[in-house]
C-alpha cells in the first residue's frame, strides 16, 4: 500500500519540480515502551482534487516527537510512521485522514514489535508482538482478541478498562444468581484469580461487597465493577457479558453454571478465560492461549495464562493508556493497518 522504497524514488522525481508547499501535516509520536526510538520519519501521500498524480513527501520525526510534512492545503491523505533503519523496533503506524482532519495535529502511539514481560511467572521473556494476528478472528465472522469498539466518528478504540478501574473490583451477587441465593464457591475463585495474577504479574482483580456495588443514584447500571454469578440456565460453563461506552469499560458480569464449578478440574481454565473476557479481551488461535476458542482450535487451549496471552494484554493496555493519557488517536489501529500494508503486503483494512 505505501511502499517505502517507491515513495523515496518517487520523491527524488518530484524534487525536480515541488508541487507548491502551502501548508503542513503535523503530527506527534509517543512509544508505548522504552525499547529505544528508532530513526523515525513520517511520510505522506495524498492526490489534491483535480490533481492527476499522488504526490508523497517526507519529514524526519524530531528528538521532541514532532513532524511537519509540507503539503497543499486540505487533501485526504495517507501518514506513515515508520523507520528508514535497518532495524525495526515498532510496526509502522498507518493512518488515513480527510482533507478536514489533516488541518489537526495527528498524535501516534507506536506499537512495539517484541514485548518483555516485567514481573510475574514469565519475567523477562520477550514476546515478538504482531498487531495482525491479534486482530486475527478465529473464524470468519467471530471475535478476534483484542476487540475493536467502532465510534461513531473518530477514532475506532479497543475494549479495555481505564488504568483508574485497577484492581478491578469484583462482587458476589446472590440476588440474581440461578437459583436464587446461588454464587460460585467463593475462595476457590480467588485461588484461582490470585494464580492468574502471579503469572500476570500485577494485581488485575479485588474483592468488594455487593452493597459497595449498588449504583450511584443518576447511574442504570452499577458502576466499575464485574458481578460474579452462579447461573445454571447456562447452557455453557461460563460467560462473562461487558458493558463499554467507545471501547470504555464500566460494567460487567461473570456467569458461571453452577457453585461447584470452579472447585472441579475445569475451574481455572474457565475462570481464567471468563477473567479473561472481564479484561476486554476475545478469543484466539493465533497461539496457545486460555482464551483460545475451544470448538474452532481446541490445540491451542491452555488452562492457564501462556507468555503470549500476559504480552498481547499488557501492549494493548500500555498502548490504550498511553493513547488515553495523550488524546492520541492512532495506536491499535494504525500498527494493523501499517503491519499489514507495509509488512505483511496485503491490503489494510
Ligand atoms: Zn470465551
Amino acid at each position: 500500500m505505501f511502499p517505502i522504497r517507491a515513495t523515496l524514488v518517487l520523491l527524488l522525481a518530484l524534487a525536480a519540480a515541488p508541487a507548491p508547499a502551502q501548508t503542513a501535516v503535523r503530527g506527534r509520536v509517543l512509544l508505548a515502551d522504552t525499547a529505544g526510538a528508532d530513526s523515525l520519519y513520517a511520510f505522506a501521500r495524498w492526490r489534491a482534487p483535480g490533481d492527476t498524480i499522488t504526490r508523497t513527501d517526507s519529514a524526519r520525526v524530531g528528538a521532541d516527537g514532532r513532524f511537519a510534512i509540507p503539503v497543499p492545503a486540505a487533501a485526504p491523505m495517507e501518514i506513515v510512521v515508520d523507520t528508514r533503519g535497518s532495524v525495526r523496533n515498532y510496526h509502522p503506524a498507518l493512518a488515513r485522514i480527510t482533507a478536514a482532519e489533516s488541518a489537526a495535529e495527528q498524535a501516534f502511539v507506536l506499537v512495539p514489535r517484541r514485548w518483555t514481560i516485567p514481573a510475574g511467572r514469565f519475567a523477562g521473556q520477550t514476546v515478538p508482538i504482531s498487531a495482525d494476528r491479534a486482530r486475527r478472528p478465529v473464524c470468519e465472522g467471530c471475535v478476534a482478541f483484542w476487540l475493536r469498539v467502532e465510534g461513531f466518528r473518530g477514532p475506532s478504540w479497543f475494549q479495555s478498562w481505564d488504568a483508574a478501574s485497577f484492581p478491578l473490583r469484583i462482587a458476589l451477587d446472590r440476588e440474581n444468581g440461578v437459583p436464587r441465593g446461588a454464587v460460585p464457591d467463593s475462595s476457590a475463585f480467588w485461588r484461582i484469580a490470585r494464580r492468574m495474577e502471579d503469572d500476570y504479574g500485577a494485581d488485575l482483580f479485588r474483592p468488594v461487597r455487593f452493597a459497595d456495588a449498588d449504583p450511584q443514584d443518576d447511574d442504570i447500571d452499577p458502576n466499575n465493577v464485574i458481578l460474579l454469578l452462579a447461573d445454571a440456565t447456562l447452557p455453557i460453563s461460563g460467560l462473562t457479558t461487558l458493558l463499554s461506552r467507545g471501547g470504555r469499560v464500566t460494567y460487567g458480569t461473570l456467569r458461571l453454571r453452577n457453585r461447584a464449578l470452579v472447585l472441579g478440574h475445569e475451574g481455572p481454565r474457565v475462570v481464567t478465560h471468563e477473567l479473561m473476557h472481564a479484561l476486554g479481551v476475545g478469543h484466539t488461535c493465533a497461539w496457545r492461549s486460555v482464551s483460545a476458542d475451544l470448538l474452532r482450535c481446541p490445540d491451542m487451549g491452555s488452562d492457564e495464562l501462556t507468555p503470549e496471552d500476559v504480552a498481547y494484554v499488557q501492549v494493548l493496555y500500555r498502548v490504550r493508556n498511553v493513547q488515553r493519557a495523550a488524546r492520541a488517536r492512532w495506536g491499535l489501529d494504525a500498527a494493523i493497518a501499517g503491519e499489514r500494508a507495509i509488512l505483511l503486503g496485503r491490503p489494510a483494512d
